[in-house]
């Protein structure tokens, strides 16, 4: 038997086409190869399973194997094999009308990136790096005529007996001079490795040999031999097709050190599954977070039917689960198409908000469950939490229950505890509850000795996201707002009916006043005459709320807020008219005296905030000696 055929396809020179696309993604052949293989392994045993095929299985691996002088490379299996009809019905006609559509579809598309590698070009990705690729296959069925079939990508092929004597597939692929780099062990494995290491049928990888002993020689020498190496590239059966009964936190953490070999190991996990209304399995890792998140993101591996497709898994993910580690597999996710096809697909929202309230119902177990860990490993959690808390209001609804606030003893509140801790306390005039936070407990240690000398609490807010989630729970509580613990003197900071009285009359204020200003030489700091605590320092630096936060904001490359970040910084210098050290200036005749007095108290104010520096501290050292 032998037929010269034309493939009839409607689109003249695909091949140019595809080949300018797919340029730097040429190893996805290798990947689309081995899945047909597997399919078609697959295949037959489904068919044993119900009856439809009666011969032996075999061992049923898929062998990928290469020759160097004949330059080239053997995708071999054992599966369903095909007829020569058959493979004029699929590889004419459904892998190139694949090959047809894809080019239909993007030839006209400026972002050629976004195409590589999210277009599945299935068998016909073959020819990115053949001059021909051959095809020897027998069929299971009864029979059944061994075909081969041969094709150099353009619409000509020509197909004849072919001389398989057993079931299954092989592809031969006659590497093209600009691809030799595939007929090489390492690059193959690597290869394999990437796409191929969770794959439902054993992969071998083959050429790959070992000298073992074989006796002695004729002189009495140790002689070797070469032996192949059974090479199975692949781990079967991973963890997430299991069911969660079958495994114990020693497997899941196994699997984490398989795909994560030098990390930490994780704070916990999530076992995905669910079958409708879309497929999904998955492991879902809470890893330990390190400083560098960028480093920490897209490290969850996307697979589709245990075929590893992508770690990009932007979409199918909440964005504010991007630091999550492990796998995810789903048949549903169309993963032959562009990034903008997979934000507008609806199975793709469905399982992002499917992981949302998955990782929320873990969440809120483990809080439950066992409170005293969840605290442990809040610092971590804590990040994940409330920028989930910020992006997403379903989220927010759900972690409100179980969200932590720190304070600075280190202990640990509800949203709800919090609030019926510091009301009574921390209730303003006009029935506002304050929360007071530090973002630094070394720089701010002054304002917080104050302000728990006052019986307030301080929260700790010193991670990145925390600006964002002070504003967030400002909008999300009622009648609350959050003020720095430096951000006023303690007195001020919670405004209440009975402020303390002033000692100093307007007169005397006036003169306080214009000593300090002119005892101050930086620029920007307005001087204020308040009537505070005896016992607070006589000077203290502050730097309002509002205005705080636009700098910021500002820095943090906000929309609109340059404005802010252009002004220089502007603080309040809060002078404490009663205390002791004021009326001692007052007292002085001497005005050298009532400067260099006033100068010493405000570069103490300065040095408790770590603000004084440089020939400033210098003149305050020397300042300092004189005074002794
Ligand atoms: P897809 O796998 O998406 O169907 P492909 O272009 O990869 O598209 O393959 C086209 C068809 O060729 C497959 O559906 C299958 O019927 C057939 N085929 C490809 N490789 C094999 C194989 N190794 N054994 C049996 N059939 C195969
Ligand atoms: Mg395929």
């Amino acid at each position: 038997m032998q037929e010269k055929g034309t493939i009839s396809i409607h689109t003249e020179n695909i091949f140019p086409i595809i080949k300018k696309f797919l340029y730097s993604d040429h190893e996805i052949f290798l990947r689309e190869l081995v899945s047909n293989a597997v399919d078609a392994t697959q295949k037959i045993k489904r068919l044993a399973s119900i009856g439809q095929f009666n011969g032996q299985l075999g061992d049923l691996k898929v062998e990928v194997s290469f020759n160097e002088t004949a330059k080239t490379l053997t995708i071999s299996d054992k599966g369903l094999g095909m007829t020569a009809e058959e493979i004029k019905k699929y590889i004419n006609q459904v892998a190139f009308s694949g090959a047809e559509e894809f080019v239909e579809k993007f030839k006209d598309s400026k972002d050629a990136n976004e195409i590589i590698g999210k277009f599945g070009m299935g068998f016909y990705s073959a020819f990115m790096v053949a001059d021909h690729v051959e095809i020897q296959t027998l069929s299971y069925q009864d029979g059944a005529e061994p075909a081969r079939w041969i094709c150099d990508g353009s619409t000509e092929f020509e197909i004849s007996t072919g001389n398989k004597t057993e079931r299954g597939t092989d592809i031969i692929l006659h590497i093209n001079k600009d691809s030799e780099e595939f007929l090489n062990q390492n690059k193959l494995q690597e290869i394999l490795d990437k796409y191929g290491r969770f794959l439902p049928v054993p992969i071998k990888l083959g050429n790959k040999t070992t000298q073992e002993p074989d006796g002695d020689d004729e002189n009495g020498k140790p002689k070797y031999k070469s032996v192949e190496v059974d090479n199975i590239i692949n781990n079967t059966s991973p963890i997430w097709t299991k069911a969660p009964s079958e495994l114990k936190d020693e497997d899941y953490l196994n699997f984490y050190k398989e795909l994560y070999p030098f990390s930490e190991d994780p704070l916990f996990w999530i076992h995905l599954n669910v079958d409708y209304p879309f497929n999904l399995t998955g492991v879902l890792y809470f890893p330990k977070l390190k400083n560098d998140f960028e480093m920490q993101r897209n490290k969850i591996k996307l697979f589709s039917r245990q075929v590893f497709i992508t770690d990009e898994v932007k979409d199918v993910v909440p964005e504010f689960l991007m630091l999550l580690h492990g796998v995810i597999d789903s048949p549903d996710i169309p993963l032959n198409v562009s990034r903008s096809f997979l934000q507008a697909d609806s199975a793709v929202k469905k399982i992002n908000s499917y992981i949302t309230k998955k990782v929320a119902d873990k969440l809120a177990d483990l809080f439950r469950n066992d409170r005293k860990a969840f605290e442990s490993k809040w610092t971590d959690i804590g990040l994940f939490v409330k920028y989930g808390m910020i992006s997403e209001e379903k989220f927010y609804d759900k972690a409100k229950d179980f969200a932590l606030l720190t304070n600075t003893k280190s202990e640990y509140f509800t949203l709800e505890e919090y609030r019926e801790k510091v009301k009574p306390v921390q209730t303003d005039k006009e029935d506002n509850v304050v929360y007071l936070y530090s973002t630094d407990i070394n720089k701010q240690d002054g304002f917080i000795q104050s302000a728990n000398k006052k019986n307030y609490d301080v929260l700790l807010m010193n991670s990145p996201i925390d600006t964002h989630f002070i504003s967030q729970l400002e909008q999300k509580l009622e009648k609350t707002s959050l003020k720095r613990v430096d951000s006023d003197v303690a007195d001020k900071l919670i405004k209440k009916e009975d402020a303390p009285a002033h000692i100093l009359n307007e007169e005397e204020s006036g003169k306080v006043k214009a000593i300090f200003e002119k005892a101050i030489t930086k620029p920007n700091m307005q001087v204020e005459i308040e009537s505070l605590n005896p016992d607070e320092l006589p000077v203290i630096v502050t730097m309002d709320e509002f205005m705080r936060r636009m700098k910021d904001m500002a820095q943090m490359g906000g929309g609109g807020m340059s404005f802010y970040g252009a002004m220089p910084d502007n603080y309040k210098v809060a002078v404490n008219g009663n205390h002791k050290l004021i009326s001692k200036i007052l007292k002085s005749d001497n005005e050298e005296e009532q400067i260099k007095l006033a100068r010493q108290a405000f570069d103490l104010a300065l040095i408790s905030q770590g603000l004084l520096n440089g020939a400033e501290l210098t003149d305050f050292v020397n300042r300092s000696v004189e005074l002794i």
